[in-house]
Parts: structure tokens; C-alpha cells; sequence
């Protein structure tokens, strides 16, 4: 038997993206807003899986006023979302430096706080980094910082449905009639699978990384959602959610993974983020340090693999040895692996799709937690007005890729 669904808005993926844009289309007052996701715990999703950074320290302009945005409202409800405004340090070896400064330039000119550091500021401020012969100076984003995105992603989601917007748990998108739409029609039937039990965390995990073609009829129900407006919120996910829908999306799912360590007689809990020149990025995390590495060669695909001890000491360890006499001698304690959510110029795609009636927000290749309210709030005001008020994210539009009004590559991507 199918089941059969109406609804105005249909919002697909209810990471931080899809939660953050519906709490934006609650606050604007849309009716009959329904969120579907496979897992609404989001166990494999990338909200889930990432370092909490939130920094407007980026080289595009789009960027640093997005985060701005999103920044100065996660400082509005900081208690609420665990946000610190402990700051991003920005190591620099002589080879970066003169890019440094002139991005700083760009942050001071969009009214967002950034100090320059010397080799021995630097040593005043973060004691434990002793060993600098290769540094020339840092950067501080001062407002840059940490927030917790679990709680941010179940803020959002409190605020949408206080406005009436629901959620529905284990619905599985596999098709839609979409692609053999005119590009005006005005009504959408997406087919979805919704499983009856909890979906165990190794069936949630085959299903992403597999995507199977038969699902077991006995083990839920199909339904038939009819809708005005579809997102496509599904974060690394949404090339394929794309191509259910008709169109092509050109980002790639691209595996980061991130280690938990042990610093013995260190407590980094007074610091924020440290990047360094080596492009290893740590923070600390409870009693742990938190540390990330973008693993060169890394082949594009659903991989949830993480490395181990063996991460941790061929790229983790040796950077942080390098840069301190107190990591010398760490100790792993685990950690996972997410996907980042690529596109070709490392910007977010944001907008109307070639569809009138579908909306992307996806792709946020790394930085989607700090870009989050921003999106979620001026992606509603498209979707109602046809226009942006807030912010104009016209930039990040899909249609760069087809158009060729390409735009230049974000590079401050860690
Ligand atoms: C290791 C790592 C570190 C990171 N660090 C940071 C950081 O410090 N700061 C920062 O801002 N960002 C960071 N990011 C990036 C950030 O996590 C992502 O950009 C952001 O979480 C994307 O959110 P999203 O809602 O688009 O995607 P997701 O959170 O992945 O949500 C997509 C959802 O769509 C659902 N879905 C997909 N397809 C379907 C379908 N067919 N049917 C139903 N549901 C579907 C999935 O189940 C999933 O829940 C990091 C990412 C990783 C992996």
C-alpha cells in the first residue's frame, strides 16, 4: 500500500542546513513545512561529524559576511549553543604570510575583528607553542570560535516547530517525477520509503555509502509527498538527491577524518582553534585535544573508514610534535571520520535550481555549521519574496555552473 503526504514546502535532509532553513521559513511565516531525513539523530551525517569551528576568517567576501552573519547570531545565544569566542590562530610561515595579511585586510574592511601577531606575541599568547623557527607571524580572528553544532542543529529544529514546521523520521527519498516536469509546474510527487523500527546504525550506514537498490518492502511503508517546493538540503548526499530530482549537481563526498589525543601535562582549554602552517588544525575538546587533517590524494566517495592510530601518527602527531615541546609525547584516544561536501570552487550552492520550484543548500564544502543561520535565514526570504533581503547570496547561486559565471575559488579551506 502507498501512503500518500501533502505539503507546501518539502525540505529533504534535516542536518544543521535543512533544520536552519526551516526554522528560516518558520520565522517567515510559511505554512505546511514538512523535514524528511533518513536518520533525524543524522548518526553519519556531516552535522554530526565535524570540529564545531565557526570562524569569518575566509579569502571571498560571500564568505566572511555569511559567517559574519551566523556568527554574530550564534553570539546572540551563545549559552544556549555553546558558543566561545575563543578565536582561530592562523599560524603563517614566510610563503603565506603576504596572502595572510592581505586576507586580513579583506575581514578588517567587512567589520570583522582580526589581529596581527608576531613571533613573539604569538609565544605570549599560546604559551605551549615553543618551537617556532619556521613562523613568521599569525592571524587572530578574535570573534572567530567553537559551538557545539548538535545543540545549534536542535535550535534551529525547536524554533521551526514552535512555528508549526514537522519533522518525519526514517524517510528514505528514492524518486521523484521532477526530471519529466515543465520547469514551471507548480506540483511534485516525491516517492519515499519510511522504515516502521529504528534503522540500525550499520542499515543507516549502507544505505548511505550504497545506496541498495531493493530496501524490503516489509520494512516500512512507501509514501507519495506531494509538494509546491522541494530543498535539497542532503549535504554530501545531494548530487544524488540531484539526480532523483532531475538535474545534475557537480560537489563530490570527500572523507575528512579527525583524531582525539591525549596531551599529558597540557590543558588547551583555555585556546581555540590552531592551524597550522602544515594544515593540521586542533582545539581542545572536553579533556582531549581535537585534531584534523585534509589527507592529500583523499579519493572522492561515501567512506566512514576512519584510520586509527595509523592517522594519527602518519599526519596528526608529527605536525604537532614540530610545533611543541608539550606534544612531544601524545597519546591517541580515538576518532571518526565525515564527509565534506565538495564543490569545484569551495563555495556553498545556495539558490533556485534550473526548477522554479526547487531550492538548493548543500555543498558547503567544509563550512556549513558556520554558515548555517545565514543560509537558513536568507534561503527562506528567496523562497517567499523571490528575492534576498538580509544577505545576497545571489553569488552562490547553482546557475554558476551552468552560466559560467564562475566565481573565484574560496582558498582559506582547512
Ligand atoms: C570532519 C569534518 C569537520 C568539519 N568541521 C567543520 C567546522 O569546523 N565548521 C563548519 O562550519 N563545518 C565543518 N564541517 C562541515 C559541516 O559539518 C557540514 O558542512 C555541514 O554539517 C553540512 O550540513 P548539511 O545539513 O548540509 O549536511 P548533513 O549534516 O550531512 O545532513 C544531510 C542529511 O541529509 C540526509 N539525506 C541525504 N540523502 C537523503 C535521502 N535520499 N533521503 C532522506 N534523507 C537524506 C542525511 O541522512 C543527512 O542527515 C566539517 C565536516 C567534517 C566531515
Amino acid at each position: 500500500m502507498v501512503k500518500r503526504l501533502q505539503t507546501d514546502v518539502l525540505v529533504i535532509g534535516a542536518g544543521v542546513i535543512g533544520s536552519a532553513v526551516a526554522m528560516g521559513l518558520g520565522l517567515k511565516g510559511v505554512d505546511r513545512v514538512t523535514v524528511i531525513d533518513l536518520d533525524l539523530a543524522g548518526e553519519w551525517s556531516s552535522s554530526e561529524l565535524n570540529a564545531g569551528g565557526v570562524r569569518a576568517t575566509w579569502s571571498q567576501k560571500v564568505n566572511i559576511l555569511t559567517s559574519k552573519l551566523s556568527i554574530e547570531y550564534f553570539a546572540s545565544i551563545a549559552e544556549l549553543i555553546g558558543y566561545r569566542d575563543c578565536g582561530y590562530l592562523w599560524l603563517h610561515r614566510k610563503n603565506s604570510w603576504e596572502q595572510a595579511l592581505k586576507g586580513r585586510e579583506l575581514h578588517i574592511a567587512h567589520g570583522w575583528p582580526v589581529d596581527v601577531l608576531d613571533v613573539q606575541a604569538i609565544k605570549k599568547k599560546i604559551p605551549f607553542i615553543d618551537k617556532t623557527d619556521d613562523l613568521v607571524g599569525a592571524i587572530f580572528g578574535v570573534k572567530d570560535g567553537l559551538v557545539n553544532p548538535n545543540r545549534l542543529k536542535e535550535h534551529y529544529r525547536e524554533e521551526a516547530q514552535t512555528r508549526g514546521v514537522q519533522f518525519v523520521d526514517r524517510m528514505w527519498v528514492t524518486a521523484s517525477n521532477a526530471g519529466s516536469l515543465s520547469s514551471k509546474s507548480s506540483k511534485i510527487t516525491i516517492k519515499a520509503f519510511q522504515f516502521s523500527d529504528q534503522i540500525s546504525s550499520e542499515h543507516k550506514r549502507v544505505l548511505l555509502t550504497q545506496n541498495p537498490e531493493t530496501l524490503g518492502d516489509e520494512a516500512g511503508t512507501w509514501i507519495e509527498i506531494e509538494t509546491k517546493q522541494v530543498v535539497n538540503a542532503a549535504g554530501a548526499w545531494a548530487p544524488h538527491l540531484a539526480k532523483i530530482l532531475g538535474y545534475q549537481s557537480p560537489s563530490t563526498p570527500v572523507r575528512r577524518q579527525i583524531s582525539l589525543f591525549h596531551a599529558r601535562d597540557l590543558d588547551l582549554t583555555p585556546y581555540g582553534m590552531i592551524v597550522d602552517p602544515s594544515g593540521v588544525y586542533f582545539h581542545p575538546e572536553s579533556v582531549y585535544g581535537l585534531s584534523g587533517f585534509c589527507t592529500p590524494g583523499e579519493p572522492a566517495g561515501f567512506d566512514f573508514r576512519y584510520d586509527g592510530e595509523g592517522f594519527f601518527e602518519s599526519h596528526i602527531w608529527p605536525a604537532l610534535y614540530e610545533r611543541a615541546t608539550a606534544f612531544e609525547s601524545l597519546r591517541h584516544v580515538s576518532g571518526w571520520s565525515g564527509l565534506y561536501e565538495n564543490s569545484p570552487d569551495h563555495h556553498a550552492i545556495v539558490g533556485r535550481s534550473h526548477h522554479s520550484s526547487i531550492y538548493e543548500a548543500h555543498s558547503f564544502s567544509g563550512h556549513g555549521v558556520m554558515h548555517s543561520y545565514a543560509v537558513g535565514i536568507t534561503l527562506a526570504e528567496l523562497m517567499v519574496n523571490s528575492k534576498y533581503e538580509t544577505l545576497d547570496l545571489t553569488e552562490l547561486s547553482p546557475d554558476r555552473f551552468i552560466s559560467g559565471k564562475t566565481i573565484a575559488s574560496e582558498t582559506w579551506v582547512i
